[in-house]
């Protein structure tokens, strides 16, 4: 029989379980076993590696991760999809489906009673479009020890996460991949090798985590409330965003005095902010308000 990831077999699977594909859960399967190899290879899956999935969906990717992986753990949302993988998927023991909203999940338990200690663990999705931002951050913040993610975003999405100071896609988002992780973009991949097509295309994103964050933070929670809020309205100066969303006007010298201490000048936009900068504010201002 072919791969999950062929259009006939994809449509007959669909056909038979009487399946239409919800776009509310961003469901777009994937036809091209190249790029599900490519997505493998990428991840560094090996026959030690234990797998995390999210949004197996009809079994396209897991079917490909069982195959190289030692053990694989899905996290599917749509209930009408389990029957679908348990019955595609017998023939691989070690794939465990989960009928649950992976934001629900309790990554880091799940991944203790799953995993062995020690055990390389790779996170790999065909990631859901209207909830892309969402799983990443819940991924990152879960406390899992991965060592590499390997995820499927739009070309847009894919653009921010490795945004550089500078850029029109640079933002909090890529501030806070790039803190737990090196970040890159690997792939462009069309629109054609979905079921259904998407309106746009799309690119694979590796993360791979890093052993310590490149920026020294004390209260990471301040840090990231800092930068979203200096980000709030992109026009706006450093000074107002983080007035008008951050701190109350009472706080105005403080923060000055704390930018005055780094040597930032708060007209800047933050866009134009290294994580760097943005970390050095974040210790100074804190200590300024503490003390
Ligand atoms: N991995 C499959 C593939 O590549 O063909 C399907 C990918 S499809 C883009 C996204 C999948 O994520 C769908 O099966 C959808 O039902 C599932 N999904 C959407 N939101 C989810 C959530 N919050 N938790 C878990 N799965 C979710």
């Amino acid at each position: 029989m072919s791969d999950i990831a062929h259009p006939s077999r994809t449509r007959a699977i669909l056909k038979k379980y009487r399946l239409s594909p919800k776009k509310s859960l961003g469901q777009n399967f994937l036809i091209d076993a190249n790029i599900l190899k490519y997505i493998v290879r990428t991840a560094e899956i090996d026959a030690h590696t234990g797998v995390i999935e999210i949004g197996p969906g009809i079994g396209a990717l897991t079917e490909h991760l069982a195959r190289a992986a030692k053990r694989v753990l899905a996290f599917e949302i749509d209930r009408r999809l389990i029957p679908v993988l348990q019955e595609n998927l017998a023939a691989f023991p070690h794939v465990q489906i989960i009928h649950q909203d992976v934001l629900e999940a309790d990554l880091k338990q799940f991944a203790a009673a799953c995993f062995e200690r020690n055990q390389p663990l790779s996170v790999v999705a065909n990631l859901p479009y209207y909830v892309t931002t969402p799983i990443l951050i819940h991924v990152l913040e879960s406390g899992i020890f991965f060592r590499h993610m390997v995820v499927m975003v739009q070309k847009e999405v894919a653009r921010r996460l490795t945004a550089q100071p500078g850029s029109k896609d640079y933002g909090s988002l890529s501030i806070l991949v790039q803190y737990y992780t090196a970040c890159r973009y690997m792939k462009l991949v069309p629109k054609t090798v979905f079921i259904p097509q998407p309106n746009v295309d799309s690119a694979i994103v590796k993360l791979s985590r890093r052993e310590a964050p490149p920026v020294r933070v004390d209260d990471e929670s301040f840090f990231f409330r800092l930068i979203r809020a200096s980000f709030a309205m992109r026009r706006k100066t450093l000074i107002n965003n983080l007035l008008a969303h951050f701190l109350p006007k009472e706080d105005k010298p403080a923060l000055l005095d704390a930018l005055a201490q780094v040597e930032v000048d708060g007209n800047r936009r933050a866009e134009s902010l290294s994580m760097a900068e943005f970390a050095r504010i974040s210790q100074a201002l804190k200590q300024k308000l503490q003390g």
